[in-house]
């Protein structure tokens, strides 16, 4: 004998109850023997919570839920039912439906639905939906009998959640069955008592039903079909990519279930395993998949993590004192009164210090927790023994659950790694003695984040996403999308790593998807945006999204912007920018964001900063992080001012050569910005910083190379025809240097703690010397690199490589979120 079980969303429409019944078919003509049990239709269940309840609150409405429950199961009876069937079940219907009606209007006349009465009036659901399914598959051709589960399945008055029976039932089941060979068709969820009042056996408990009659009947194994494909490693809602789990014990599918995968109802498995009846997990949309095995065999492959659930909200409770410590017979005590209350505590921890014992309920539960347990210690608490009961509500307890953990150490300090790398505090942990699973309780807004955080970390076969939020699309931003769309299959196949950008803005509008913007159509998706960009929002939205691995990615050199760094990091959400403001801003806010970022263990990277995509910044922190200590630091910074004298060369004059840069877009739109060397300063106090020194700009000396007239103009084009005036003045410069041999170059550094821009005439000894185009070059001389110093070159400006430099440093936090 086998026992199969269908849930609400199998049978949610005539279509589905047609697939269902070939497969039943099938199991029929292969001559099995087997009985099934259904759920309502899909919804019908929360649909009879809303009518009553609407009745109970005196609510005419309840009366068109209700015309549309009659309607749409005589509907399925129409479609399903031919004749003579037609005609016997629609007025069988009927009757069930007079009686509802005037339950219901019972109900609003008193104004109240008791659970006793709720029971009655849900039983509704089940009932119609076997006894048009009994009578479809007798209608194909299966000896297929109707049979109200309220006859055998027998409990106590504990409406809404009845308990079993278990041996009156069994012999129930036992004789229905002997008596009656048919097919039997059962209803799930519903019972009744000795009496015969009707009852349920809580929300989802027809999966209950199918375990109760296959204990009952010793079967075989039971199928249970669903609309997933098997018990998956996290819920499929949350976690996208969860998988199914080929096997599982009954003690993970147990825990699995009592934290919240909905896919089985908790008390299901207990039947189960006392009869050691194995369970399928099966998808009624798609019957040829293996599913998941339940059983009571270990497999021995290694894998210590079987799946990762949630209960969504919870309360947790502490009781703390000094009066805890070394007393035995507290923690009797406490549990004592709560399960005389019939409080059910979910998840208990206690310090080793014994200072304080923590547990968790139900929300709704937590006021009577409180004060049951504060009137269980009066004496202590009038004594001051023990303190008032700590209540925190909003809180979610997440679990990571499987067997085979307790044979492999390590296992939380990866929990934990993934938690903290993405800023989410555990308020308390729990490990049952069994090491079947490991309990973490988190803030609620944080629950999606952890699972996903966990689920990345303990099943690594499977890809790791980065989640994007970029603000500023322009020469750099635009860039960068292209390369990571370019580079997206890559990453994938080889680095398992797949980067979705879940948030962009431009200057003027906005959009955020979870599932990652089609990068095929973000120019269109963001011209078609309703909401237009504000930055606190764009953060604001960010937040609550509480994606895991989130990085923020600023394209731009606004200050609007970079003022949003140190919430952004606060939150626990990486950054890599190569905006400069933030970073050459006053150095206490440098450290301060630093420290931000340090404390909430994510990555602040910018790279970019200097020498756009050139490894600078990171070789520094490599030497020195590796003992290495630096002595001094040259560079030529500004990939403009570069540009600028590489070209200055005799017969040329220097105002055109400006002008030229500025056209070629190597410029900013103000050539002063370049040529007054407060862009280089820049990069000159982050490095300096960087090495270690606490740098302000006024400490930086800048040679001013722009004569007064150049400085005060009042526009641009002013400008220039001030810089033509002065032409002299450089080229003065220029011949004086090339009768030495010697070229002019623009240089930054940094020696002793000292800092200086300087217009500095080198010689071909010089590494600066054969500097051509727009390249930059920075000269560390250390204590090991001081025969030969280390030397950086390449391009120091354009979309192409800044934009790689922000594509390497997600990686790089990527890796790190590992
Ligand atoms: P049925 O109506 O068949 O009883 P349920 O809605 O009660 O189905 O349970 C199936 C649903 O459980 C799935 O659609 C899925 O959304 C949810 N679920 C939650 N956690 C898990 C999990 N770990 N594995 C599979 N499904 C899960
Ligand atoms: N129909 C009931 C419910 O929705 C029982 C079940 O589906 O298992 O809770
Ligand atoms: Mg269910």
């Amino acid at each position: 004998m086998k026992v199969l079980k269908f849930g609400g969303s199998s049978v949610a429409n005539p279509e589905r109850i047609k697939g269902i019944t070939n497969i039943l078919k099938d199991y029929y003509s292969n001559g099995e023997k087997f009985t099934v049990v259904f759920s309502a239709f899909g919804g019908v269940t929360d649909s009879l919570i809303e009518m009553s309840t609407g009745a109970a609150a005196g609510d005419e409405n309840y009366s068109v839920l209700f015309d549309s429950f009659c309607k749409r199961h005589n509907d399925a009876v129409k479609e399903l039912l031919q004749n003579e069937l037609h005609d016997d079940v629609l007025a069988q219907l009927a009757d069930n439906h007079i009686v509802l009606k005037n339950l219901l209007y019972g109900i609003f006349l008193v104004r109240e639905a008791s659970p006793r009465t709720m029971d009655y009036v849900l039983s509704f659901g089940e009932r119609n939906s076997c006894f048009i399914i009994a009578h479809t598959l007798r209608q194909n051709g299966i000896n297929a009998r109707f049979l109200d589960a309220r006859k055998i399945i027998k409990t106590n008055r504990k409406f809404g959640s009845a308990k079993v029976d278990f041996d009156l039932t069994y012999n129930n089941i036992r004789e229905y069955y002997n008596e009656n060979p048919e097919i039997q068709i059962v209803t799930g969820f519903v019972a009744s008592t000795k009496g015969g009042l009707t009852t349920t056996l809580g929300r989802g408990g027809s999966d209950y039903t199918a375990s109760i009659l296959a204990a009952g009947l010793n079967a075989k194994h039971i199928e249970i079909w669903t609309d997933v494909d098997g018990v998956l490693t996290a819920d499929p809602r949350i976690v996208k990519k969860a998988f199914p789990i080929k096997t599982m014990t009954y003690g993970e599918a147990m825990e699995m279930s009592h934290f919240g995968a909905k896919v089985i109802y908790p008390p299901t498995l207990q039947p189960a395993l006392l009869k050691k009846i194995p369970l399928y997990i099966k998808n009624t949309f798609k019957p040829s998949l293996t599913g998941t095995f339940i059983s009571d065999q270990t497999d021995s492959n290694g894998i210590p993590v079987r799946g990762i659930s949630s209960i969504n909200h919870v309360a947790l409770l502490t009781l703390q004192g000094s009066g805890l410590f070394g007393v035995t017979g507290i923690a009797g005590r406490l549990f004592n009164c709560l399960a005389q209350a019939e409080i059910n505590v979910i998840l208990i921890t206690q310090g080793s210090s014994e200072h304080s014992i923590s547990f968790a309920v139900q929300p709704q539960l937590s006021e009577n927790a409180r004060k049951r347990v504060e009137k269980e210690f009066k004496l202590e608490l009038s004594t001051e023994q023990i303190e008032p009961v700590k209540v925190e509500g909003d809180l979610s307890v997440v679990a990571i659950i499987g067997e085979n953990m307790r044979y492999q150490p390590g296992i939380a300090s990866r929990l934990f790694q993934a938690l903290g790398k993405n800023g989410i505090n555990c308020i308390a942990i729990a490990q049952g003695s069994s090491e079947l699973n490991v309990s973490v309780v988190v803030s609620r807004e944080d629950e999606s984040k952890s699972l996903n955080a966990l689920h990345e970390a303990f099943f690594l076969s499977k890809t790791k996403e980065l989640h994007l939020f970029m603000v500023g699309v322009g020469l750099i931003g635009g860039t960068l999308i292209d390369q990571i769309k370019k580079q997206a299959p890559f990453l994938k196949e080889n680095r398992s790593l797949e980067i979705k950008i879940t948030g962009l803005a431009n200057s003027k509008k906005m959009v955020f998807n979870d599932d990652g913007i089609d990068l095929d159509n973000w120019k269109q998706e963001l011209q078609d945006a309703v909401l237009k960009t504000e930055i606190p929002v764009f953060v604001k939205k960010m937040k609550e999204m509480n994606l895991s691995n989130t990085i923020f990615i600023d394209n731009t050199a606004d200050k609007n912007i970079s003022d949003f760094y140190e919430s952004i990091l606060d939150s626990s959400i990486s950054i890599s920018t190569p905006n400069k403001i933030a970073t050459s801003s006053s150095y206490l806010q440098y450290k301060r964001l630093k420290n931000i970022s340090d404390k909430r263990g994510v990555q602040f990277l910018y790279e970019t900063n200097v020498g756009a995509g050139l490894p600078v910044i990171s070789t520094m922190k490599d030497l020195i992080n590796s003992g290495d200590r630096i002595i001094k630091i040259e560079g030529v910074l500004s990939g403009s001012l570069s540009y600028i004298f590489n070209s200055f060369k005799k017969g040329t004059r220097f105002s055109d050569i400006v002008r030229n840069a500025k056209d070629l877009g190597f410029t900013e739109p103000d050539p002063r910005i370049d040529l007054n060397g407060i862009d280089v300063r820049r990069k000159l106090l982050i490095l300096a910083r960087e090495a270690g020194y606490p740098i302000e700009s006024e400490d930086v000396k800048i040679e001013n190379i722009l004569p007064e007239s150049c400085q005060a103009a009042e526009s641009v084009d002013q400008f220039f025809i001030e810089i033509e005036k002065s032409n002299d003045v450089f080229e003065k410069l220029r011949a004086n240097a090339e009768k030495d041999s010697k070229v002019l170059r623009f240089i930054a550094k940094l020696e002793n703690g000292e800092t200086s821009i300087v217009l500095q005439a080198v010689d071909s000894d010089h590494p600066f010397y054969g500097l051509s185009g727009s390249d930059n070059m920075i000269i560390f001389t250390t204590e090991r690199y001081k025969e030969r110093p280390l030397v950086i070159t390449g391009p120091g400006a354009g979309a192409e490589v800044t934009a790689a430099g922000v594509f390497a440093e997600l990686i790089t936090i990527g890796n790190y979120l590992s």
